[in-house]
This record gives structure tokens, C-alpha cells and sequence, in this order.
């Protein structure tokens, strides 16, 4: 019994003494990879999708402004219905400024949520209007200043009107397809936005949008993604992927 017991102790006193277990890092290797399938990804879409650009038909950054501002909750496609005859009569910033709010709601009705977003472009435009000399500005900072302008809508003016990276647009296709292809585990898209920004080297960032957002209306939509006919189908672990025949 005392041999018994004088064992046990030993034993004990082995496990204490034992090194205690090193955290295996993730090998470089498993790092690499998740970037190494981003790019790719990247490549592909790019090659399949060399014209993707900005939908929104605009010629300066005012217009630009202003049909994203229109284009929530709504398609690119009525948003380019509307504007051609919104930027003939209201050409500059001071115009949309002083635009009778009654007029303005009236063309802009079909885009949806119109009382709101008539008010956030008059609003938007009196501020570049007063404060920026009648010209959009051209910093995050001061387009989040804008009544009616959040995250996304600064993304769009600062990547597709003046060329500055400063963040990835997160809208409803980026979201999704962020999702699907395991770029982010996050629902806001703030949270996505982070994530993709970590994932792609900022000289992607703008097209990324552009070809995540192409790529969702062609093939990869919502409900029943056209899988056999994408170009990325062999890097995609999608839960809702569709089988392939
Ligand atoms: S395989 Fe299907 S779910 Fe995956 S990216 Fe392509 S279309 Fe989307």
C-alpha cells in the first residue's frame, strides 16, 4: 500500500514537472493560403468581368453623389431612368440646393423613399454648397458630414469619382458574396468592410467592389446562385452552392 502510494506521488510529481504544451502558431503555410484564394478569386473575377465599373451613369462627383444617395433601396438600372432629366435641371450643387423640395420628390418618386432622400440631397447640397465651395469634398471625414451619406455612399464617390482607396463599398451583393466565399464570417457591413480591408491589398480595393458586385448580379445571386456557369465554382465552399450536374 505504502509502495502504491509512493508510486502515485511520483507520477504526480513527473506531470508537474512536465513542460507545459506549446500553442502550435498556424503554419505559414494555412496563412498564406486564405490570401493566396483571395487573389485568386480576384484574378479570376477580373478576367471574367475586365469592364466591371460603377453602374450609376454620371459625368462628375455632384451627380455621382447624388444618384448613390438615390440608389439605395432601388436598382442602379431606375436610378438611371431618373437622372438624366434630375442633373438637366438641376445642374450644380446650388441648384439642388435651392430646389423646391415638392419638385424634387416628384422626380425622384420612383426611386422609392423619396421624402427622405429629396431632403437628404437638398441638404447634402446646401452643406457643398456653403462649406466646400460648391464642390464635393474629397475626404471620408467630411463626405460622412453629409446629411443622407454613410460609409458605403462615401466609398462610391472617393473610388469611382476621384480614384482614393480609402475603404472596400459594402452593399447588399458584397455583403452576400463576402459571406459565401468565407471573406467574412460578419453580418454589418462595417464589420465586412474591416475584414475585406485586412483580406486585399488597398490596390484592390475598388474594383473588388466593383467585380464582387458584378459577379452577384450575374451569376451569384441571391436565391439559386448560377454555379455551374462560375468562374470560381472550385474555390467556393458555399453552404448554398448549387450541385453541379
Ligand atoms: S459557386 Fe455558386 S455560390 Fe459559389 S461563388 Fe459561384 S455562384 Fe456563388
Amino acid at each position: 500500500m505504502a509502495r502504491r502510494k509512493a508510486a502515485v506521488a511520483a507520477a504526480a510529481s513527473r506531470e508537474l514537472k512536465k513542460p507545459a504544451k506549446k500553442r502550435v502558431p498556424p503554419s505559414p503555410g494555412a496563412k498564406k493560403s486564405k490570401y493566396l484564394r483571395a487573389e485568386q478569386i480576384f484574378s479570376r473575377l477580373q478576367a471574367a468581368y475586365p469592364d466591371a465599373k460603377c453602374a450609376l451613369d454620371h459625368t462628375n462627383p455632384l451627380q455621382l453623389l447624388v444618384a448613390t444617395i438615390l440608389s439605395a433601396q432601388s436598382t442602379d438600372k431606375m436610378v438611371n431612368t431618373i437622372t438624366p432629366a434630375l442633373f438637366k435641371k438641376y445642374p450644380t450643387a446650388e441648384a439642388f440646393a435651392n430646389a423646391d423640395i415638392t419638385e424634387l420628390e416628384t422626380m425622384i418618386h420612383s426611386s422609392g423613399f423619396f421624402r427622405n432622400k429629396a431632403r437628404s440631397i437638398k441638404a447634402a447640397c446646401q452643406a457643398i454648397a456653403a462649406e466646400h465651395a460648391g464642390k464635393v469634398p474629397e475626404t471620408m471625414e467630411a463626405l460622412l458630414e453629409l446629411q443622407g451619406v454613410a460609409r458605403k455612399t462615401a466609398n462610391v464617390v472617393l473610388g469611382v469619382a476621384f480614384g482614393i482607396a480609402e475603404g472596400v463599398v459594402v452593399d447588399t451583393h458584397v455583403q452576400r458574396l463576402s459571406r459565401r466565399l468565407d471573406f467574412s464570417k460578419e453580418e454589418r457591413p462595417d464589420k465586412i468592410e474591416q475584414d475585406l480591408m485586412q483580406l486585399f491589398p488597398r490596390d484592390r480595393w475598388i474594383l473588388l467592389a466593383h467585380l464582387l458586385i458584378h459577379h452577384g448580379r450575374a451569376k451569384c445571386i441571391a436565391i439559386r446562385p448560377k454555379c455551374a456557369e462560375c468562374p470560381i465554382e472550385d474555390l467556393c465552399y458555399a453552404e448554398d452552392k448549387q450541385p453541379i450536374k
